[in-house]
């Protein structure tokens, strides 16, 4: 069986004292998580405060984005031996802030996953098509041309120490959550595309849902089949909710 994992994509908010309130509330909770696996993943530069107030609990650490290099003359960027060294677990590739605001294509992204790998972070790779996509009936080429890059560079195996998130872009931040049923339908694409590789990557691989997951909608989003948790933007900022998606799948 997968066990659920729920994370936190803090994003850019925060600050020492917002993140230390955060993590109090959430730490208070932690009793009642009973059966999902829980991460967050902070800004880079709270990574190290965030990792040794966690150090007494079983939730991980992940960073919001890495980079495909390994060190030397990348000014702006974070090194995965970096993230690890501080106490990272996980590193999400591919958000579609990255790919949309930052232009990261595909290929890019794959670079990411690989360099992730490299220094000992389980990759959370990003996937997902805009609405325009969605409305043109592209979401499965989409979903399929950015699972292609990664298994082209890296080998399906690869996918199967990873976790895939699947965050339609126009579920993102407005609201506007995909029915459990829509989700369902992309992730089942997702895990039969594997299968036709690889049966055993296909069963092992956790697929994250993301946009617009509430503590309200949580637990009917996890209990389709092949929803194994969820990625959490802007609900992930505030305890009571995040830990009431934490609770969902109990
Ligand atoms: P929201 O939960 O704020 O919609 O964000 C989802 C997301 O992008 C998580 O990576």
């Amino acid at each position: 069986m997968r066990q659920p994992l729920v994370a936190g994509n803090w994003k850019m908010n925060g600050s020492l004292d917002s993140i230390n309130t955060l993590l109090e509330g959430i730490k208070a909770g932690l009793g009642e998580v009973k059966t999902a696996e829980v991460a967050v993943c902070p800004p880079f530069v709270y990574i190290p405060q965030v990792v040794q107030m966690l150090s007494d609990t079983a939730v991980s650490v992940g960073s919001q984005d890495v980079s495909d290099e390994e060190s030397g003359a990348f000014t702006g960027e974070v090194a995965g031996t970096m993230l690890r060294d501080v106490g990272c677990t996980y590193a999400i590739v591919g958000h579609s802030e990255r790919r949309s605001i930052y232009g990261e294509s595909d290929e890019f992204t794959a670079r990411k996953f690989a360099a992730a790998r490299r220094f000992g972070l389980t990759p959370i790779l990003c996937v997902g098509e805009l609405l325009e996509e969605r409305e043109a009936g592209t979401t499965e080429a989409v979903v399929g041309r950015q699972l292609d890059a990664v298994i082209e560079l890296e080998g399906i195996a690869a996918l199967g120490e990873a976790v895939i998130a699947y965050e339609p872009v126009w579920a993102i931040g407005t609201g506007r959550t995909a029915s459990p049923e829509q989700a369902q339908e992309v992730h089942a694409f997702i895990r039969n595309k594997l299968a036709g590789l690889d049966a055993g990557v296909a069963d092992k691989v956790r697929i994250l849902y993301g946009g617009s997951v509430k503590a309200a909608n949580a637990a009917e989003l996890f209990a389709m089949a092949d929803i194994d948790g969820g990625l959490i933007g802007g609900a992930s900022l505030q305890a009571g909710e995040f830990l009431g998606i934490c609770t969902a799948p109990d």
